[in-house]
């Protein structure tokens, strides 16, 4: 029976919980089909995880807010919506071709406050001494109360570095794609596939801080994108 299928659910819970100013923006639908005719891959977050990022960022009364791996937008318009017109949404994208598609989208979504999208490598990008995150946060730059961490799995560590020195006290860290079909749980002293690799450096430093620094959960999913889930991690 179709509707016994994962992705068969996910289709029923967005039928039922797509908001008319989120999920079922046509704007948001229209950018899903631009990204698909410049040819991006179809990987950007579901509905109903774009709808729950909207959720955490009104629920956390986020100002600010970055992400790391933009695509198409997609998730990036989501966090933008839920920010008050005040905030700010900073996204790091790779791909040139990628974060012009995302502009192109963000354009026509209207979207207030409007992403700035940063080009390149997301690492250089912010670590860079005379970049824009370079300063610690202090009384001018209050750090972000949402970061987002959905790019190339090998880099995690070093990107949840950086998310933790960016991020406010009492502000959230998010890290999609965590359980990759239960590979994050290999067995002791077999060898980690490279996409695990990074959350289980963040897992080992997370059980080693022994709740000093953080708070977090990691919650698996099944839906349209199979066995995955997500990381979350709070700041003391
Ligand atoms: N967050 C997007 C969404 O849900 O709509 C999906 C992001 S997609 C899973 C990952 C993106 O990260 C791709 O666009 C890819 O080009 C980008 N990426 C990969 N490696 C990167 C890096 N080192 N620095 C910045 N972006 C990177």
């Amino acid at each position: 029976e179709p509707h016994l299928t994962a992705a068969g659910v996910d289709a029923y819970l967005t039928s039922k919980l797509a908001h008319p100013d989120y999920a079922s923006d046509p704007a948001l639908l229209r950018g899903l089909a631009r990204a698909d005719e410049a040819g991006l891959p179809k990987i950007a977050v579901t509905p109903q995880l774009g709808q729950f990022l909207a959720v955490l960022t009104k629920a956390v009364k986020a100002e600010r807010v970055l992400e790391i791996g933009t695509l198409g937008g997609y998730s990036t318009a989501f966090f933008a919506k839920a920010l008050p017109r005040t905030g700010q949404i900073d996204t790091i994208e790779y791909s040139p071709q990628h974060a012009k598609v995302a502009q192109a989208n963000f354009l026509d979504l209207d979207l207030f406050p409007f992403p700035t999208v940063h080009v390149g490598p997301a690492l250089d990008i912010l670590r860079d001494p005379a970049g824009p995150f370079a300063a610690p946060p202090g009384e001018i730059d209050p750090g972000y109360d949402v970061v987002f961490v959905d790019a190339d799995k090998e880099a995690y560590f070093d990107y949840f570095v950086e998310a933790l020195r960016l991020t406010k006290s009492g502000g959230v860290i998010v890290f999609d794609n965590a359980i990759r079909g239960g590979r994050i749980a290999v067995p002791d002293g077999a060898e980690v596939p490279s996409d695990a690799t990074g959350l289980r450096k963040i897992f080992d430093w997370i059980q080693a801080d022994a709740g000093k620094t953080v708070l977090s959960a990691a919650i698996q999913t099944v839906g349209d994108k199979n066995w995955d889930g997500f990381a979350i991690v709070y700041k003391n």
